[in-house]
Parts: structure tokens; sequence; C-alpha cells
């Protein structure tokens, strides 16, 4: 991935320095790549061309309009965990039909939306849900499509904060309990099995859990269709890892190979929702450096990003490479790079070699195009930061920073 790189001693989104888009836009600031985004989509689509499938973009990971509208031009469908996310979509020009709904907790409002919209597949998660939707497809006089998600106890090998796919997980039925509850589904009025879900985890660098996981769900897909169950879809999730600092997760090539084997026997339309590995290294948050804190133990850096701008390192231990927007000769020392926030976890680097920072001084956060903004907060009443999209030359800001009346927006003193 080329998309941030330097040029002499700048750091560079695609031709624009991201020190001018920190000069013009001030800090926090998230910048994406238009060409990264659309190199890695098309990437994907390209290594599963030969079998019939549907990327559904999964909204969670960035969430931005403009990212989900160049999304939609090349052709993507969504995977939402929430009536906002279908807001999202629609409001970017979306299309409900190539949308997948998953989610624990999807209340019959959110269904009842959902299933006027169009939406492609339900991705159920539990008995009482599948209940519930098949009451809210009567009401509405439709059968609402659905798939069941499957949870098929497989250990994703990855941070246990982002596993999905263990007996122990809030998410899907029990593999065990899945061929009952088609059976039951057969018989009600509100809903039609369309298709068989499973997701297992995020970040997952490894092949070996997700080869376990689908030849399990492709298994038990064989097993429905010889029941009699007319489904056309298998959506085998997303979770697919990006290189943070020296991971080493299969191309999108090599996890094509690996779902492609696992499903062969079930003849079925995949559904693919990626999130991270589509947006995650398409993006970098930039800060600056506010002071430095030699202390007799470490030397800390703060920076003017914080947890609640970025909360991936205090959430899940995340490591974010760190880049000086303008290189610099000098000694490296050792560093522990903070934010303002007044927690002990607001650490967004920790024990970096660099050259001692001065004040002022510009960063960019790699690979944060993923769970960055998306998850950001307005803690310790901090605003959001802006965002902004490169496309070669151009530049736009996507989203205006955040302002402090923003921040009361609905309050009553
Ligand atoms: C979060 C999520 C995804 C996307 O996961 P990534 O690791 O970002 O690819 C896909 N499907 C479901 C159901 C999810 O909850």
């Amino acid at each position: 991935m080329t998309a941030f790189a330097y040029r002499k001693s700048s750091l560079h989104a695609e031709g624009v320095p991201l020190s001018a888009i920190a000069d013009a836009v001030g800090t926090p600031t998230y910048v994406y790549s238009a060409a990264a985004l659309t190199e890695r989509f098309r990437e994907v689509t390209e290594a599963f061309a030969g079998h019939p499938h549907l990327i559904c973009y999964s909204v969670k990971a960035n969430s931005n309009l403009a990212i989900l509208k160049l999304f939609t031009a090349l052709g993507s469908g969504f995977d939402i965990v929430s009536g906002g996310e279908l807001a999202r979509v629609k409001q970017a020009g979306g299309d409900a039909g190539k949308t997948v709904f998953a989610g624990v907790g999807k209340t019959p409002d959110e269904m009842a939306q959902a299933l006027s919209s169009g939406i492609r597949l339900f991705n159920v998660e539990s008995a009482e849900e599948l209940e519930a939707l098949d009451a809210v497809g009567r009401r509405a006089g439709r059968r609402a499509p659905f798939a069941l998600r499957v949870n098929p106890d497989v250990d994703a090998r990855t941070h246990r904060y982002i596993a999905t796919g263990l007996k122990t997980s809030k998410f899907g039925v029990p593999f065990e309990e899945a061929v009952a509850l088609y059976a039951k589904a057969k018989k009600m009025k509100g809903v039609q099995a369309l298709g068989l879900d499973c997701h297992i985890g995020s970040q997952l660098t490894r092949t070996a859990p997700m080869r376990a996981a689908l030849t399990k769900v492709a298994d038990l897909y064989v097993t429905l269709k010889a029941k009699g169950h007319a489904l056309e879809y298998l959506d085998v999730g997303g979770g697919l890892g990006i290189t943070y600092s020296d991971e080493t997760p299969p191309s999108p090539q090599e996890y094509a190979r690996t779902v492609l084997a696992a499903v062969k026997p079930t003849g079925a339309t995949l559904l693919l929702e990626p999130g991270r590995s589509l947006v995650g290294n398409a993006g970098v948050l930039l800060t600056r450096v506010l002071y430095r804190k030699p202390t007799e133990t470490r030397t800390f850096v703060v920076v003017d990003a914080g947890m609640n701008d970025l909360i991936r390192p205090a959430l899940y231990e995340a490591h974010h490479a760190l880049q000086p927007l303008v290189k610099r000769r000098g000694k490296d020392v050792q560093v522990d790079v903070v934010g303002p926030v007044c927690e002990s976890t607001d650490v967004l680097a920790k024990g970096r070699s660099l050259v001692l920072p001065r004040q002022g001084e510009l960063f960019a956060f790699m690979s944060a195009g993923a769970y960055g903004m998306s998850m950001a907060s307005t803690y310790n009443s901090r605003p959001r930061p802006a965002e902004v999209l490169v496309d070669g030359e151009a530049w736009r800001v996507v989203r205006e920073r955040e302002r402090v009346e923003d921040l009361w927006r609905g309050e009553r003193a």
C-alpha cells in the first residue's frame, strides 16, 4: 500500500502533503485515501471474481457518508448492525437490497424499517429474535428473508475482545441448535430462510480458524439444503486482518482461496462482510505535539489526539505505528505518546523509539481508517475530529470538526 508515503522528507496522502491538511484543517484530523479504498475493494472483488458473490462492506468500521458513497459507486453492498447504519447507507445512496443486517439486539422497529426498505437478509442471532422477526413480517404481510448466524465454536486466535465465534460469545446461535430452528422457521408465516451466516471475529491473521469455521458451516448448509430449505446465500462474515506493525495476514487472494475451497460443496452465492480489511490501511489520524514531559521513569509526549478520538489502543491494546509528517534527523529516544484525556489508559503509543518530538511537531497514527472515527466519542467534552478525503492531488473535508456547541445539542439546562 503506497497511498501514504514520504516524498522527500514529507509524508503524503497520494499527492497531498499531510502537513498541508493539518495546517488548513487543524488537528486531530482523520485523513483517508480514495485510491487506497478503491484499490483494496477492487482487489477483494477480483479475488472472488470467478464465484457468485456480493461484497457487503461492514459499515461500523468507518461509516462516513463519503466512504459509503465511494463504496456504493464501486458496486458494494453493506453489512449493518443498527437502524442508524441503515439510515446512513440510504443517505449515502446505498442500496438496501444489497444490505444485510446483523446484531444480537435488533429492535422490532429497526426490523420493520429494514424490511420495508427491502433489506437483502436479516442475520438472526437468537431463537427469540427469530420470533420477533416473524411477528414483524406477519404484521407487514411479508416474509422477512433471513439467515441464522451460527456460532461454529472456533477460536479465531485474535484478541479476546474481538473474537466472536466461541461458545462463550454472545453472538450467533449454538451450532447444534440450527437445524431445529430452521425447521421451526419453516412453520412461520412471517419469515423465509434464504441463507446461513457466520462471523468468527476480527483482525484474523491466520487461515486455519477461517477454514475450520467455514468447513463446519458449509457442511451445515449442505445438510439444510438436503432437508428442503431453499437457501441461496452463504454469508462468511468479515474479519480479514491487516498489518498494523508486523502482522502477516492473508492477502485477499489467499483469503479467497481459503474461503472458496471451504464453501465449494455448497454452490451458494457468497456474501462477504469485510470492514477493517477495506478501510484500515486507507486512513491515518493526524495529531500535533503539545508538550514533552520527561520524568524519572519515562518520557511522555502529550499530543492533541486522545482515546476519545482513537480508542483502539485503550480498548484492544492495539498498536498504531507513528510517523512524523516531516522527517527529521536525530538520536532516537524511548517515549510514551499520550493524549489529554483524564484516564491512565489514554496512551496511544507506548515505548516507541522516536527522534525526541518538538512542541508543535505533527505526527500521523497510521492504519487508523477502521474503528477510528466510528468509535470516537466526546468524552472529556472534546469535540470529535474532522475527516478529510484525499483523491489524487485534491482533498476535501468530508466531516467538519465538531464545534463546542455540538457538545450540548439536545441538552436542557
Ligand atoms: C464487525 C463485523 C464485520 C466486519 O469485521 P471486520 O473485522 O472489520 O472485517 C462483519 N460482520 C459482522 C457481523 C460484524 O459484526
